[in-house]
């Protein structure tokens, strides 16, 4: 309905958020330091943003009587998740504005739609090609090669819905397992080093990037965030150039990610792009502690139609997760000198659940006077 250029919330008006996990729950804080309200929507009565806001409503997605109730009650929707149904955000977006815009999950919700829209703006990602049968494996292995990753189109995350390929693996056994009828097969990309932007976008244009993070994963789940990424500083900028890029290009409203390989070179390193997340990030949270304004604000800046921070980085960050039962030694992190504690109140420590994260500041010396 309303365009997001028309969006201009005052201290007081309300953000409605779709989803309650650890982000919903961050950027509702952050929105409460700014003056203004949070209503989270979330099917799971656990939602951890729930503990933060007044005003939570518990229902599913598809409850439209539910969404035109939260609907009435906020003055703008977001989402901390990239799963959100469609219809879901048409019944929302008849009512309220939705930033960022629908259209923009269409393209991520989907990684072959996503590979074709960053080929199409001319940016590098890996090799590629749509799979939907053991016949159409094979078909890809001889095109793209091996070793390959394979990945469902849809609804994976954190290494969920992928399987790397090697040289003598039975296919279809490979394929029967992925349980799906799309995919996309990845070349293998021998990186040096995981990086991502995280990239703040106005209804204005005016775009904003966070210093470029380096990535340290473990069974396909972020482990630690270090800023800024061990890379030259013109690599450095390619990589904003290329988030600035694509939020453009996606006339994007908010805080995105772009997750990037490192490639090296004989001319040096270059960049593939990966993955494009349309919300704020993990890879972000040591912005939290790390910078004049945490990622959180910048995407409750854009969204409420207010200027975007200039983020100025406080010195070298490190952002450790506490991942599964890592939660328990939450004491131990309370008393190393430097560290911040964030808990994100979840209740079981199930493996692979993020329940936490630390991040750890090493300032910059202080400019001489
Ligand atoms: P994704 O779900 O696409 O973010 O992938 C999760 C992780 O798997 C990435 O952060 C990489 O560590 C690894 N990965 C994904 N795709 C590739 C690829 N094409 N080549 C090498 N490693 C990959």
């Amino acid at each position: 309905m309303t365009a997001s250029s028309q969006v201009k919330l005052k201290p007081g008006d309300t953000i409605g958020i779709l989803g309650g996990g650890q982000l919903g729950r961050m950027l509702a804080t952050a929105a409460a330091r700014l003056g203004l309200r949070c209503q989270v929507y979330s099917p799971d009565p656990d939602s951890p943003a729930f503990d933060v806001v007044q005003h939570a409503t518990c229902a599913e997605y598809a409850d439209v009587e539910a969404l035109e109730l939260f609907a009435n009650d906020v003055d703008v929707v977001t989402y901390e998740f990239e799963n959100v149904p469609a219809a879901t955000a048409m019944i929302l977006g008849a009512r309220r504005p939705v930033l960022p815009d629908y259209t923009v999950l269409e393209t991520t919700q989907d990684r072959l739609a996503e590979k074709d829209f960053v080929t199409g703006l001319g940016i590098a990602t890996a090799r590629y090609a749509d799979v939907s049968s053991a016949v159409g494996l094979r078909a890809a292995v001889a095109t793209i090669g091996l070793p390959a990753v394979l990945k469902t189109r849809r609804f994976g995350y954190d290494g969920k819905g992928q399987a790397v390929i090697r040289e003598g693996d039975d296919l279809d056994a490979v394929w029967a397992d992925l349980e799906t009828k799309s995919a996309i097969l990845e070349g293998f990309v021998p990186f040096e080093r995981e990086i991502s932007v995280i990239a703040a976008r106005g209804a204005d244009g005016a775009v904003e990037c966070f210093d470029v993070t380096e990535n340290q994963h473990g069974d396909h789940i972020l482990r630690v965030s270090y800023a800024p990424a061990a890379i030259p500083e013109a690599v450095a900028a390619e990589a904003r150039a290329i988030a600035t890029k694509i939020a453009a290009a996606l006339n994007y409203v908010g805080v995105l990610a772009v997750e990037m390989f490192v490639v090296p070179g004989g001319d040096g390193p270059t960049l593939m792009v990966n993955e494009i997340a349309p919300r704020v990030h993990n890879s972000g949270h040591w912005t939290l502690d790390g910078a004049s304004v945490s990622q959180f604000e910048q995407h409750i800046r854009a969204i409420a139609g207010w200027p975007l921070g200039k983020p100025v980085r406080h010195g070298n960050v490190t952002m450790t997760n506490l991942i599964g039962d890592e939660v328990n030694d939450y004491e131990r992190w309370l008393t190393i000198p430097g560290a911040t504690v964030h808990l994100y109140g979840k209740g079981a420590a199930r493996p692979g659940r993020k329940m936490g994260h630390v991040t750890q500041v090493t300032p910059s010396a202080s400019p001489k006077p």
